[in-house]
C-alpha cells in the first residue's frame, strides 16, 4: 500500500512540475510576442519620419554647400541609413517571429546576381585592405527559382560581417551546385569566432565579442534573421570558424534550376 501511494505521489508531483513548466513556457512565449509586436509598432512609426529626414538631407546635399556643411549633411545621411537598417531588421525579425514573412518567387540569374553583389562590396573590402574573390563552379545552373530579394539580404549580411571582421586578408564567395541545392560559402581570413560562442551568433541580439562589435556597431540581428530566412526558404545557414584565423558561413538552399529559354528575368532589385 505504501509503495503504491508513494508511486502515485511521485506521478502527481511529476505532472504538476510538467504543468508549471508548460505554463512558464507559454508565459515566456506571450511576453516575447508582446515584445516583438511592440518593437514592430515602434519601428514602423519611426520609419516614416526617418524617411522624411533622409529625403530632406539628400535634397540638401544637392544644394550649394561649403565643405563643412557637406560633411555634416553626409553624417546626417549615413546615420539615417544606419538607423533605417536597424528599423528594417527589427521589422523583419518581428515578421519572422510572428510567422508572417512571405516569400516571393522568381528566376534569379545566379552569376549576374552574385557578380553584382561582389561589385558592390569590393570597394568596401578594399578600403579594409581585403581582397574579395567570387568563384562559381561550372555546374551551377544559369538561373534558379527562389526569392531573389531574400537571397540578396542573406548574402548582404554575410558579406557585411566578413568585411567588418576582416582586416588585411581575403574574402572568398564560393558557389556550388549538387543537382538540387545551391550552396554559397562566404569565407574570410578575419578574427574568427571563439568555439564556445559559435552556436550563439545565430541568436537574436547576440554578438560573439562585445568589445569588437561595439567598435564596429551592429545589432546582433543580422545572422538571426539570415538563418531564419534560410530556414523559411527550406535551407540552412551554418558556420565553421577558427578563432584568429577566419570564418566560413555556408548557405544551402534547395532550389529548382531554370535553364535556357525557360529563364524569365527576375524582377528588379532595388
Ligand atoms: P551584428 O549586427 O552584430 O554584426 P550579426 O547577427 O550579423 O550581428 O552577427 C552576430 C555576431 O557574430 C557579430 O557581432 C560578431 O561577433 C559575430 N560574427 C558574425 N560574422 C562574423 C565574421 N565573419 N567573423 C567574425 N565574427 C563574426
Amino acid at each position: 500500500v505504501v509503495a503504491v501511494r508513494q508511486s502515485s505521489m511521485t506521478t502527481t508531483a511529476l505532472k504538476s512540475a510538467r504543468d508549471a513548466e508548460q505554463r512558464a513556457r507559454r508565459k515566456a512565449e506571450v511576453a516575447s510576442a508582446a515584445k516583438s509586436d511592440f518593437l514592430a509598432v515602434i519601428s514602423h512609426e519611426i520609419r516614416t519620419p526617418m524617411n522624411a529626414v533622409i529625403s530632406a538631407a539628400n535634397l540638401l546635399r544637392r544644394t550649394r554647400l561649403d565643405i563643412r556643411q557637406r560633411e555634416h549633411v553626409s553624417m546626417l545621411i549615413d546615420a539615417g541609413d544606419v538607423l533605417m537598417g536597424l528599423l528594417n531588421d527589427v521589422l523583419d525579425f518581428s515578421k519572422i517571429e510572428a510567422g508572417k514573412m512571405e516569400l516571393e518567387s522568381a528566376d534569379m540569374v545566379v552569376r549576374e546576381r552574385l557578380a553584382t553583389m561582389a561589385r558592390l562590396w569590393e570597394p568596401r573590402a578594399m578600403a579594409n585592405g581585403v581582397r574579395l574573390r567570387l568563384r562559381v563552379a561550372p555546374e551551377v545552373p544559369e538561373a534558379v527559382r527562389t526569392d531573389p530579394l531574400r537571397f540578396q539580404q542573406i548574402l548582404f549580411n554575410l558579406l557585411s560581417n566578413a568585411v567588418k571582421f576582416t582586416g588585411d586578408g581575403e574574402i572568398v564567395v564560393a558557389v556550388d551546385w549538387d543537382g538540387a541545392r545551391l550552396s554559397v560559402a562566404v569565407s574570410d581570413t578575419g578574427c574568427g569566432i571563439p568555439a564556445d560562442r559559435l552556436t550563439q551568433v545565430f541568436n537574436s541580439f547576440e554578438q560573439a565579442d562585445v568589445g569588437t562589435t561595439r567598435r564596429h556597431g551592429g545589432t546582433g540581428l543580422g545572422l538571426a534573421i539570415s538563418r531564419r530566412l534560410a530556414e523559411i526558404m527550406g535551407g540552412t545557414l551554418s558556420v565553421e570558424s577558427v578563432e584568429g584565423h577566419g570564418s566560413t558561413f555556408i548557405l544551402t538552399l534547395p532550389v529548382p534550376a531554370v535553364v535556357g529559354e525557360a529563364v524569365r528575368p527576375e524582377r528588379r532589385i532595388e
